[in-house]
């Protein structure tokens, strides 16, 4: 009885942190397992107001350290000051069938604490398109389902962004946005009189700029504009997890944390047709435990979700919980990462701009939207920005003394970057499943990847690279260079599907509430729900489903229906 809850939630990352949150506020008692130490806000960002100078290697890491962790150092962000939100590679074994980049943080909080935070909307064309254009199956829900999730999400997160009207990235419940600098506006408003449909905007991202009350019962508050956010923000001036909704959900009274609880598997009864609880191995001491509750929530991250569900089997599910129509795993998608573009600015050099804004102009997509018209499916959207380069910064090392410092804060001329976020096709052969013969330290079998690019991501690149080409020279950018990182999937840290929903039990796995089809008391809420991937950042719109299923799962237990 006393590992009995109404709830269990598998993992308190951003998903993982609003299933908390909304079945405690719920009156449900509900045990979170978390496989990482415990992360408090404030007490445990060790290096949140440290000096650049503090650091013994001023924010790199050694060479032994890159040596031995060749994936993990690969993550944006990743450095002597964010290290301990991330995993070291040899404690978190899987199979690379196929190279892929696997970034993960695993404590309380997981990735929310360093995430980049940019939250834009769907619109209703990224439900409709893979249906209609042939490359995906029907989502079971519309725009329209969700749009209210998004604005209750948006509101108690705190995100900021413009009111721009746009049917390609619609509008939310927005906090003031950052500004554009001088030579971001300039940009905007040269591409916009050349180009009808492609709107630069001041990207809607995860920061607080004016705090409502909502924010302040939080006990968070403005953002600070450090830019030191993958620290942990001691201002809680960005969302994650730790700063809002875990400490909320704690304050009900109905939350209880187990950290070090790495979930093996989800138990299924037969004589109820739902699953009655989960198997947990102790982190540290590798002991065997097993909780009991309701209705449990997957939110252990996109392939760490697969990985538990496949690992569950059961005499009625020797393939994985649900998995009937043995499509668990398949589907795995990302996004396209891979094209960039840079350039130099003239002018503008009288005019400077103060604080580190940790916020970039987003382009919305402006490619297939409405119909499929290109030599490609899919769409993308771009980040983009401009800055103020260090005067002198190559000739800086030959000199000393004043000369030295005055070179140091000289402003040299302005550069500007655009990097894109592509829709990739979600495709049967691109999946995720258990090694017969590998384990992990704790008995489980290691995940393996087998995903990789196709032609339509080379298109899609191909067009990308050559329309901001074109669209920066017109807008007068000079010495614009284009360039393809190759990067494997993975680094693009927005791994989606492998247990899609849908209409039909045959083609996907879950529900229009991301219940299981067939064993409902299980809702898998995190990126491994994803029918395909659009272009815009995904974790808002877990957040959205996420809490409407919770708001579902405790309507049903009203009923009795679970
Ligand atoms: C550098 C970086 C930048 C990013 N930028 C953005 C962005 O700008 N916008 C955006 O939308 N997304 C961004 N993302 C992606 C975003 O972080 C993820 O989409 C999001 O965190 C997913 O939420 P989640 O709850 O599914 O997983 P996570 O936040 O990863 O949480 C999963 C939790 O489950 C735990 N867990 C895993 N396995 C088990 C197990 N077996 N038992 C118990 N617990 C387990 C983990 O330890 C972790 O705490 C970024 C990611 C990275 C790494």
């Amino acid at each position: 009885m006393s590992n009995t809850y109404d709830a269990i939630v598998i993992g308190s990352g951003i998903s993982g942190g609003w299933a908390a949150k909304e079945l405690c506020e719920k009156g449900l008692k509900t045990l979170v397992l978390e496989r990482g130490r415990m992360v408090e806000h404030l007490k445990d960002y060790p290096t949140a107001t440290k000096n650049p100078w503090e650091f013994p290697h001023r924010g790199k890491m050694s060479d032994s350290f890159l040596k031995e962790n060749p994936l993990i150092t690969k993550a944006a962000g990743f450095g002597e000051d964010t290290a301990h939100f991330f995993i070291e590679d040899k404690d978190h074994p899987y199979v690379q069938e196929k190279e892929f980049d696997w970034i993960r943080g695993y404590q309380v909080g997981g990735k929310s604490l360093i995430w980049g935070r940019a939250c834009p909307r769907w619109s209703s064309n990224e439900f409709i398109a893979p249906a209609r254009d042939g490359y995906g199956i029907e989502w079971p829900i519309s725009y329209d389902d969700v749009a209210p999730w998004y604005s209750y999400v948006e509101r108690f997160a705190g995100i900021c962004g413009n009111k721009d009207g746009l049917a390609t990235m619609p509008d939310g419940e927005y906090l003031p946005p950052f500004d554009f600098n001088c030579v971001e506006k300039d940009l905007q408003q040269k591409i916009s009189r050349k180009y009808k449909d492609r709107h630069m905007i001041q990207g809607r991202w995860a920061h607080i700029t004016k705090p409502q009350q909502i924010h302040l019962d939080q006990g968070r508050s403005s953002c600070q504009s450090r830019d030191l956010c993958m620290r942990g923000c001691p201002f809680g001036g960005y969302f994650s997890s730790n700063s809002s909704t875990l400490p909320w959900a704690e304050r009900t009274g109905n939350l209880t944390m187990k950290t070090h609880a790495v979930v093996h598997s989800i138990i299924y009864d037969d004589k109820t047709g739902n699953a009655s609880g989960v198997r947990v191995i102790d982190a540290i001491t590798h002991q065997a435990t097993e909780y009991f509750s309701k209705v449990i929530f997957l939110n252990a991250s996109a392939l760490n979700s697969n990985l538990i569900l496949l690992n569950s089997t059961s005499s009625r599910f020797p393939n994985g919980l649900g998995n009937d129509n043995g499509l668990l795993g398949r589907y795995v998608c990302h996004h396209n990462y891979r094209g960039s573009l840079g350039g130099s600015i003239e002018g503008f050099e009288d005019v400077y701009y103060y604080g580190r804004k940790p916020a970039e102009s987003m382009m919305a997509n402006f490619r297939n939207f409405g119909k499929n018209d290109m030599d490609f499916v899919g769409t993308y959207m771009s980040f983009m920005g401009a800055y103020r380069t260090r005067g002198n910064s190559d000739e800086a090392t030959d000199l000393i003394g004043a000369d030295l410092k005055r070179s140091m804060i000289e402003a040299g001329p302005w550069g500007m970057y655009m990097y894109m976020q592509g829709e990739t096709v979600p495709k049967y052969d691109n999946r995720v499943y258990l090694s017969q013969t590998e384990k992990d330290p704790w008995g489980i079998p290691k995940l393996v990847m087998d995903v990789s690019y196709d032609n339509n991501d080379e298109l899609l690149l191909k067009d990308f690279l050559t329309q901001g080409a074109e669209m920066l020279d017109a807008a007068g950018v000079k010495n614009i260079s284009t360039h393809d990182n190759h990067w494997a999937p993975g680094r693009d840290i927005h791994e989606m599907g492998g247990c899609r929903m849908g209409k039909d039990a045959k083609t996907s796995l879950l529900n229009a509430y991301n219940q299981l089809h067939h064993c409902k008391n299980v809702y898998v809420t995190d990126g491994a729900c994803m029918t395909s991937t659009a272009n815009q950042s995904p974790s808002i719109l877990y957040m959205a489903l996420t809490a409407r299923a919770a708001h579902h799962a405790v309507g049903e237990l009203k009923k009795g229906n679970l």
